[in-house]
């Protein structure tokens, strides 16, 4: 077997995954694998986690979809845990993080078109943000390899450098409806924005009507060491997407909002056939179960914490291969010198059984283990990169 009929959009690698138990992954000849990539940021608990096991298949004996024509427990279970956790009071389910992208735009636009306020509709994001691959995604963030060849583009974006509040403001006219962007911008090379930055902007969209939604489909669920990223910077959003982590690899993703926007979505007015569907619902509560748990997110700073302290010690022992590390908690970029070859170095990482993630930044990788590493798998995991490193050097 081959990728011979697979629509040719990836660069995959030739290995051949077969299973995978905790933080580790095994190809077709049994080999191991280190997963520092967690499938980008989604199988935070590790793979096969017995309790997410457990709850699939109960609730596959149960039900597995019945589409929003009718009430099911496990979505309102799911939408009030989440309500409780964070400043939002209601909830829409869908299955991806595009689909949380279009529904937030459309949310900022239908809010102003219900106040009245029918030319207010563009939406300012962030250079270098990304969030998703549909036409509206693309439209609204990525970098230029995403866009090429799509044109044209859905109007009502207008993006701006990072960091530079001035640009921004410079950006708001009467027809500013919203201000959507990545907290950290993971995919386009892992770059934080500066937290006094955004508390200048979340201000200012409170004086001036704008709604400022954050998009965490990448940063929530524990990525950061806290449930969301937001809520360790203290900076509440209006609207918040959430998917990646959410199902641990079962397909969940959800849009959160206030109440005095949610209050312009009616029935008919957005929908998912399989947003909430029962099985994704019953993954996402049993996801909930485990990283609420109260431990759980100091085990994740702690295990952070030495993470970073041990790439510390890398970057001063290869100060020529190793320009920058950026990034919070368990996301971690680490930019090289040009003159190491990535791909050398990620072939390199397959040969001796470890696994991590690229960005749109050409010298940069990108680390994103589970969140349930424990110190030993960071030692294996500096073993590794340490000897790729002496082998470029
Ligand atoms: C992955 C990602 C998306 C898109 O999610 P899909 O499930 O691939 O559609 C959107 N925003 C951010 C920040 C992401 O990392």
């Amino acid at each position: 077997m081959n990728n011979d009929h697979l629509l040719n959009v990836y660069n995959r690698s030739p290995i051949t995954i077969t299973k995978g138990k905790g933080v580790y992954l095994y190809d077709n000849t049994d080999k191991q694998y280190l997963d520092f990539a967690s499938g980008i940021a989604t199988t935070g608990l590790g793979h096969c986690h017995p309790y997410l096991i457990d709850s699939l298949n109960k609730q596959s004996q149960l039900l597995w979809h019945c589409s929003n024509l009718v009430s099911n427990f496990e979505q309102q279970k799911l939408a009030s845990r989440l309500s409780t956790l964070t400043f939002a009071d209601k909830v829409f389910f869908c299955s991806s993080g595009l689909e949380t992208t279009e529904t937030a735009i459309k949310i900022i636009r239908r809010y102003h078109y219900v106040n009245g306020e029918k030319a207010r509709n563009t939406i300012i994001t962030i250079n270098g943000g990304f969030h998703g691959r549909s036409m509206a995604a693309i439209s609204a963030g990525g970098n230029d390899y995403v866009r090429e060849g799509y044109a044209p583009l859905l109007g009502g974006f207008k993006s701006i450098p990072k960091n530079d509040f001035v640009a921004l403001k410079k950006a708001v006219d009467h027809n500013t409806a919203g201000i959507f962007l990545e907290l950290i911008q993971s995919e386009g090379g892992v770059y934080a924005l500066d937290i006094d930055y955004l508390h200048h902007i979340r201000e200012f969209t409170k004086e001036q009507g704008i709604i400022l939604a954050f998009d965490e489909v990448q940063t929530g669920y524990g990525r950061i060491c806290d449930f969301f990223y937001h809520q360790q910077i203290g900076i509440e959003p209006d609207i918040l997407t959430c998917a990646k982590a959410m199902g641990n690899g079962f397909p969940v993703a959800a849009c959160l909002t206030k109440e005095f926007i949610a209050d312009t979505m009616k029935p008919g007015t957005h929908g998912s056939t399989y947003g909430g569907n029962p099985l994704a619902m019953a993954v996402g509560n049993a996801v909930l179960d485990i990283i609420t748990k109260p431990d759980f997110f100091n085990q994740v700073r702690s295990v952070s914490k030495y993470l970073h302290e041990s790439l510390q010690t890398i970057q001063t022992q290869f100060p020529n291969l190793v320009k920058e590390i950026r990034g919070k908690g368990l996301l971690i970029g680490i930019e090289f010198h040009p003159q190491l070859s990535l791909s050398e170095i990620i072939n390199l990482f397959y040969k001796n059984g470890l696994i991590v993630s690229k960005t749109a930044n050409k010298n940069t990788i990108r680390l994103l283990p589970p969140l349930i590493i424990q110190k030993n798998h960071v030692d294996q995991f500096i073993d590794i990169f340490s000897s790729a490193l002496n082998a470029q050097s």
